[in-house]
């Protein structure tokens, strides 16, 4: 690094899936070694580095709008950009005003050369290499806030989604070592950590590439001490197992009684469509594996609306389905159209208007859902891990079927787990409930 670099301050901007913000994370430590420290909120940066997203078109605005208005702000400063967007559109990214670096997936981590090189040569980097060439694995566990980490042990994705850039923006599937991942694990619980959440592109497919199993993993990870809850960010329901199922509901220590389930459509035709590696059947037949193990169970699913060959007819069947299934709620995204993506060959265009008619049924759908799952739970006694307070009079945190919970501040409670009464729907906050300790 530059003589003056123990000077020099970085302010980090991350857009996108919780994978990018534990990246940034690293990246940050990365800088910090070489004694670039973090901005002060308010301080004025000598480098912004952006870690974009490019999961819809939104997604990229995004990424534009927030670059302009840094470029804006901080005309001095350098800026370098990175994430999905940059390795998907690295010319674009680069014209934009005041970037200095675009850095693809595979040079992502190797953020703190760039930036060395950039300070002593002001020569411009765009860094990317092609898809099928990305390589590059980095696990990181990283600190979320006081109580949680995220431990990264996948990255990359084999599917090839119809609908989804993401295999294009980040390679196929690498996964990290098992040992390795345990020891990381083992360090957050040195640092304090209580939760791990275990985050990847297709968590399912950990260990397809050094042959490993992911349920090696799970039950390697749960026997570290002091971590007192893991949680799988996602997985795909063809590759969330009944063993997986069964372990979590009789042996496991401290995985969660949780599960995050990408459905995205509840047509068997549009899920051919879509290329996805599931009918309804077997989505079906998951939830009601879960249930029987767990019912107290969160289920979190995903679901598009207005892909492309989502007629009325598909609609209503997808609808339908969705209704039927006993979960706690959706994750609601308006289909997003991706150039480049095969899914512009494959029906018709879903008008925009019918779309946000779509999204606003499942929401409500959602939204009736997760009100049922929490009067299910009034009067109910669950386990709370409690975070940082955030004001004087109350401490908030998740039970350990993540449901959001607010009571009376305890400052002893804080990062531990407590027992609680769940008394109430929060009056303002409907996803939240007020509770008791108990
Ligand atoms: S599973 Fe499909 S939607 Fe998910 S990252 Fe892979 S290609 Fe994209």
């Amino acid at each position: 690094m530059t003589d003056n670099s123990e000077f020099l301050k970085a302010a980090y901007f991350t857009l996108g899936c919780k994978l990018n913000f534990s990246e940034t994370s690293t990246i940050g430590k990365m800088l910090s070694e070489r004694g670039i420290l973090k901005a002060a909120k308010g301080e004025t940066p000598d480098i912004c580095v952006v870690n974009t997203c490019s999961v819809t078109e939104v997604a990229d605005k995004k990424g534009r709008r927030l670059i302009r208005s840094l470029a804006s702000r901080y005309p001095q400063a350098t800026i370098a950009v990175t994430g999905c967007y940059a390795q998907l559109k690295p010319q674009e990214v680069a014209s934009l005003p005041g970037v200095d670096i675009v850095l693809g997936s595979n040079e992502k981590l190797r953020m703190a050369d760039y930036i060395d090189s950039w300070l002593k040569t002001h020569q411009k980097h765009v860094e990317v290499t092609p898809p099928l060439e990305i390589s590059d694995f980095r696990t990181s566990c990283e600190r979320g806030d006081r109580t949680r980490f995220f431990l990264k042990v996948q990255d990359g994705c084999d599917y090839f989604c119809t609908y989804c850039t993401i295999p294009f923006a980040r390679g196929r599937s690498r996964s990290g070592n098992i040992d390795q991942l345990v020891d990381m694990a083992r360090d957050a619980a040195r640092s304090e950590g209580k939760e791990i959440v275990i985050t990847g592109v297709n968590i399912g497919e950990f260990g397809k590439d050094n042959n490993q199993k992911l349920f090696d993993l799970l039950r390697r990870l749960d026997e570290v001490e002091g971590i007192e809850r893991f949680r799988i960010s996602s997985i795909e329901p063809n590759l969330l197992t009944e063993e997986i199922i069964n372990w979590t509901a009789t042996e496991a220590r401290a995985f969660m009684p949780h599960f995050h389930i990408p459905l995205q459509s509840g047509s068997d035709k549009v899920l051919r469509l879509m290329n996805r590696r599931y009918d309804t059947a077997l989505f079906a037949s998951r939830i009601e594996a879960i249930r029987d193990a767990i019912p107290d169970a969160f289920i979190g699913v995903d679901i598009i609306a207005g892909a492309r060959g989502e007629t009325p007819e598909e609609w209503e069947k997808s609808l339908r389905f969705a209704e039927n299934l006993d979960i706690t709620r959706f994750h609601v995204f308006p289909y997003s159209e991706r150039p480049g993506t095969k899914a512009l060959l494959l029906g018709d265009a879903i008008s925009q208007e019918e779309k946000h008619r779509r999204v606003a049924q499942l929401t409500a759908l959602s939204d009736r859902k997760m009100e049922a799952f929490m009067n299910r739970h009034k009067g109910v006694i669950r386990p709370v891990l409690w975070e940082q307070a955030s004001g004087e009079d109350f401490m908030h945190g998740l039970t350990d079927n993540y449901i959001r919970v607010e009571a009376p501040i305890r400052q002893e409670l804080i990062n531990t787990v407590s027992n609680v009464r769940l008394d109430a729907i929060h009056p303002e906050e409907p996803e939240m409930m007020i509770a008791s300790h108990v």
